[in-house]
């Protein structure tokens, strides 16, 4: 197990069409601990995709909840969203963007199914930040980025402001107390419906 790197935009990996898994074997469980491994690394991180860690795999990591119980902890292998509701413009985040915010329409609720660590497969319905989230890591795999997702550069894409003596995260929450968000999918909140 170990922390990788993060890929940053324009690392061509990010653009690459992740192959489905086959083989559930010990390099499986390997990428998916050290995906795992980076995921609880990454402040305010909530999801992350095989690409970002340069493989090129249809695996996810995901969890939006407090990262000391890990309660909505999901490894989620071969995802294909089944049903989406309609869609709401959200602000979110990406570890490979770290400097920008980019306001996207996505579903709020979708229905996906995904097979699981122990290669049984699961069906899902989320919605809110974690609706948002499964939409935005699964565009990974399909090399698929936030900046492909957005309407306007100049309204939609938006840089990160510092917040003065407490390194690059902000609040988008207007709540001070709320963890930095550096994120990989965050911020529900809905800034136009
Ligand atoms: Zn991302």
């Amino acid at each position: 197990m170990a922390i990788k790197k993060v890929l940053r935009a324009p690392h061509p990996i990010l653009r690459e069409l992740c192959e489905p898994v086959t083989h559930w074997d010990s390099s499986l469980y390997r990428l998916i601990d050290d995906m795992t491994d980076t995921l609880y690394d990454a402040s305010g991180a909530v999801g992350l995709a095989a690409c970002q860690i340069g493989e090129t795999a249809r695996v996810l990591v995901l969890d939006i909840s407090s990262k000391t119980t890990r309660e909505d902890y999901k490894v989620l292998i071969n995802p294909v969203i089944i049903e989406a509701s309609r869609k709401k413009t959200m602000r979110e985040g990406c570890l490979s963007f770290p400097d920008y915010l980019a306001s996207i329409k996505r579903a709020t609720k979708v229905t996906f199914s995904a097979y699981d660590r122990d290669q049984n497969e699961q069906i899902y319905t989320v919605q809110g930040l974690e609706a948002i989230c499964i939409q935005h890591e699964i565009d990974h795999l399909d090399g698929i980025l936030m900046i492909d997702r957005i309407n306007s550069l100049k309204t939609d894409w938006i840089r990160r402001q510092a917040r003065p003596g407490n390194g690059d995260d902000l609040q988008m929450t207007g709540n001070a107390d709320t963890e930095a968000e550096s994120i990989e999918t965050v911020i529900p909140e809905i800034i136009e419906s």
